[in-house]
Order: structure tokens, then sequence, then C-alpha cells
């Protein structure tokens, strides 16, 4: 198998590939796009980078970053994103792990990756090296690979919400699988834009870039993910096709109005019932996904439609996807019961770069994700947040998804996060941190009422603390370790 965009670029060059949301900048066809990942290729090999070696990139979401992706696969090399918001320490520690053969950084990045590494990088932002520039360049030249389909092509590191993120091998066999079922789920459309404005180190971002080459549709990539910058880009490139966090759809709701598309892809973090009834009797077709960087992406995704008709529902795994519910001995729930996921299928990782990480982690049905929910009796998923988030408060279970989503109906409230707190007596007692909705004030008082009428009592919260946001990783989750932190440092 050739790389994607080569095929790509021999069935449909003058097809667009890459729109651009700033009307004075001109699109890119795949043949264009084609000639550019040809001359980069050629300067990564000719920077040493060989087949199966790791090529590191650290940058923010841009079209450069598009072609480093496509020209990696060309080359046969591993592409590793590595999170340019990360610390110099971080970086370095990241691509001592790597050991890339080369690395490709940015303007924005350049200091920090210089610092981490005796090689001198490609930056994309210098014209020549960055092959932005092509005039009177004749690409080197560089031996093609062979494929194979479960030969490694990203290595893509998790968001670390649970602790040290993990770097994840996912092979061509993987991103392909996972192209294939979104689009059983989805449907395509010839032409349609995927505006992406989240981060292409993240599974989501990066998961369209492949996408858009195997379907032949468009692409259209926004480096920071602004409510007023992202409405204007998606009216711009005429966008089908959005992938979102569901802080980002809250804010684009507040905004202002949505432009029509084709679906809204919400994923990566709990996506509240609320928002998306919210968007969707705003005329926004929401998406609801459940996915991971272990599955490429989507694991479960609930059609606009299905959405509208069970909003706190993920809808079914999609095609090849198995998710099965395991008790804590391992045997298989019952329909409605619930707890870990476990999830198998071809768009899931052969394993971790950590070998330990990779035999804890999988079993006999699969990828133990950590996360806990249900299956109804029409095989929708319900995800109910992480296994190790339950609390346990005098013996009792609490799963903080259900005081949340008590806490949430309430209407003086706009967000929470619930967290147990170490506690002499409990063992863990049930804590929240509060965001108040637009001009409310409520007290912790009477939502401690509110829930008392609501929940059985062990589950109720005995700290509540209210702040202005919740904290969140880069990636959109509740960063519980800090939730815990301001409430250990309420008391
Ligand atoms: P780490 O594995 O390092 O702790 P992470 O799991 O947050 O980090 P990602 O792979 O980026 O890293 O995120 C996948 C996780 O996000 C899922 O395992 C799940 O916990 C959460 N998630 C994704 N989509 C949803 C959703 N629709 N509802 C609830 N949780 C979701
Ligand atoms: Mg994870």
């Amino acid at each position: 198998m050739r790389d994607w965009l080569s095929l790509r670029a021999h069935a449909t060059p003058k097809a667009t590939a890459i729109s651009k949301a700033e009307t004075a900048e001109p699109s890119v066809s795949y043949a264009e796009l084609d000639d550019r990942v040809e001359t980069l290729a050629g300067r990564l090999a000719a920077a040493g980078v060989g087949v199966d070696d790791p090529i590191a990139i650290c940058a923010g979401t841009r079209p450069e970053f598009v072609a480093v992706v496509h020209a990696a696969q060309r080359l046969g090399g591993v592409l590793v994103p590595v999170n340019a918001r990360l610390t110099d320490a971080e970086i370095e520690t990241r691509l001592d792990r790597i050991e890339p053969a080369t690395v490709v950084c940015e303007r924005d990045t350049e200091t920090a990756v210089c610092a981490a590494t005796d090689m001198t990088p490609l930056s994309l932002d210098d014209p020549v090296a960055g092959a932005t520039e092509l005039s009177g360049t004749t690409p080197e030249p560089f031996d093609l690979p062979e494929w194979a389909p479960d030969d490694p092509l990203v290595v893509l590191f998790t968001s670390g919400t649970t602790g040290e993120p993990k770097g994840v091998v996912l092979t061509l066999a993987n991103v392909l699988a996972s192209a294939t079922a979104s689009a059983f789920r989805l449907g395509l459309r010839a032409g349609e834009c995927w505006h992406v404005p989240l981060p292409m180190y993240h599974m989501g971002g990066l998961a369209p870039v492949y996408r858009s080459v195997l379907y032949g549709t468009r692409l259209s990539v926004q480096r920071e993910f602004d409510p007023e910058e992202t409405l204007s880009a998606l009216s711009a490139v005429d966008a089908g096709a959005v992938s979102l966090v569901p802080t980002m759809l809250d804010r684009l709701l507040d905004a202002g109005t949505i432009p029509d598309l084709r679906f809204a892809l919400v994923g990566g973090a709990p996506c509240p019932p609320e928002l998306v009834t919210r968007a969707q009797d705003r005329g926004v077709p929401v998406a609801p996904t459940y996915g991971m960087t272990e599955a490429a992406s989507q694991i479960a995704t609930a059609r606009p439609g299905e959405a509208r008709e069970a909003p706190e529902s993920v809808g079914n795994p999609l095609m090849f996807a198995q998710v099965t519910v395991v008790d804590r001995t391992g045997a298989v729930c019952e329909t409605g019961e619930s707890g870990e996921l476990v999830v198998s299928g071809p768009m899931v990782t052969p394993g971790y770069l950590d070998e330990g990480t990779t035999e804890r982690r999988f079993g006999t049905r699969g990828l133990r994700t950590g996360d806990r929910g249900y299956r109804d009796s029409t095989g929708r998923l319900y995800v109910q947040g992480r296994v190790d988030d339950t609390i346990i408060t005098g013996g009792e279970n609490v799963h903080p998804g259900e005081v949340e989503s008590t806490l949430r109906s309430h209407p003086a409230v706009a967000g929470c996060a619930i967290v147990g707190i170490p506690d002499p007596e409990w063992g863990q007692r049930v804590g929240a941190v509060v965001v108040s909705a637009d001009g409310a004030t409520p007290t912790a008082e009477s939502l401690e009422t509110y829930c008392r009428d609501r929940l059985a009592g062990y589950k109720c919260p005995r700290t509540i603390d209210f702040a202005e946001t919740l904290p969140r990783t880069a990636s959109g989750t509740v960063d519980r370790d800090a939730v815990l932190a301001r409430l250990v440092g309420y008391e």
C-alpha cells in the first residue's frame, strides 16, 4: 500500500484538500499538497529519516502540520506528535523517550525543542525547511517503503487525565478501520469540509487529517479555538462537519448562531445531556461520541437523530468495534448494569510504548479503558465516568457522574465536578466544585437540600465550593486533581 495522499492525489488531483478560513489565502488542492509533501519528505529523508524511524513534531495546529503527517507516512516513518504546550522539561522527557530521527518544530516551540535535544530541528516557519516555499526546489530522492497494515503509523500520547500520559502505538490498520467505521456511522458527502479547531497532538485533531485524505473531502484547521473565529471559519469554509469537545460547543452556543452543519462530533469528555439538547434545540446536529487515543478516536457515536431521542447516550459502538461491560471480577455485566468498559476491534491499538502498561491494560476481552458505563436493551452505550473516580464513603460507592447530573439539573448550576475528599472518619467524603449559572447565586445549603431530596444521603456533597470555571486538561476533561486540590485548600 502506498501512502494515502499519493493515492488520493492520483484519484482526484484537482479536488480541494485544505480550505483556508482566511479568504485571502487560496485553498490547497490534492495535487498541490502532494507536491509539498514530496518536497518535505525529501527534506526529512535528507535529515536522516528512514523507514520505521520516529519523527517527532512539536507544533500547533496549522496546514504545514498536515503536510508533515503525510510526509511521515510517505517515508514509512512513525509520526510522534508532542504536545506543544508542555514545559521545556516535559518536552525533553518526551523526546528522550522517543529518540526521534528528526524533530519538527515551529517558531513558538523552537526554543523549547532546541533546549531539549542536540538535533537541529526542522522549523515549519522556515520556508525552505518547512517546504512552504517550493519554487526552484527539486525534491531529494528517497526510497519508498512497503507498508503492511500492522506497521506503526503514529505514536500518540494520551491526555494524562489519570496520570502520566501514555504513548499509544497506532497502526495503519487502526487508523484505516477508524476512518471506515466513522464514515459508516456518519456518512460521507463529496466535497464536504471538516473543520478542526483541536490540537493535532490529540487524536480528535489528528483523525480528520487522515480521514479527509481517505475520503477525498476537504479539511480546514484552526490553530486555537475561539468561539467567534470558529463561527466565522465554519461559514467561510462552508463546513459540513466539525469536531468539538463539550466546552467548545457550550461556548459556541453562547457566542452566536452556528451555521448549518451535517454533524458536530462532540466528545473527548463527558457531554452533559442538557448541552446536547440545548444544541439540538438550536438546530445543531450534535453527534455525541465516546472515543479515546487507544481506539484512534471514536468507539461509539450517536447519529444526531439518535442523540435527540437519548441525549445521555453516546450511541451504539461503531461497526467492527466491540464494547463489553465487565464487573470487578471480569465477568460480563447484564444489560443496564454498570461496570468497566472493555473495548476491542481493528481500531484498537496493539499496545503502549511501555510494555508493562500494555500487560496491565489488556485482557482476554480487549483493552480495559478505566471508564465506567452500561448498555441499554437497544445496545446504546452510556459512559458514566472513570472507574477510578468512584468515591468510597463509609463503604458505600458513589459515582461522581450521578451526583454531577443531579446538581447540574438545578437551574442555578451551570457546571460542577464531584470528587472524593480524603476523610479520617469516612475514608472519603463527597466534595463539589460548582459553577453558577449566569446571574444566579445559589448557596451551598440550597444545593445540599436539592441533592438530599433526590439522592441517598451518602451521595450528597458535604463540601461545596464555587468557582468561575472548572479546571480542565488540554483536551477538555475535568482535571479532578485540580478540583480536589481546590477543595482541600478550601477548608
Ligand atoms: P489518560 O489515559 O492519560 O488518563 P485520557 O484518557 O483523558 O488520559 P484521551 O485518550 O485523550 O486521554 O481521552 C479518552 C478518555 O476521555 C476516555 O477514556 C473517557 O474517559 C473520556 N471520554 C471521551 N469521550 C467521552 C464521552 N463522550 N463521555 C465521557 N467520557 C468520555
Ligand atoms: Mg485514557
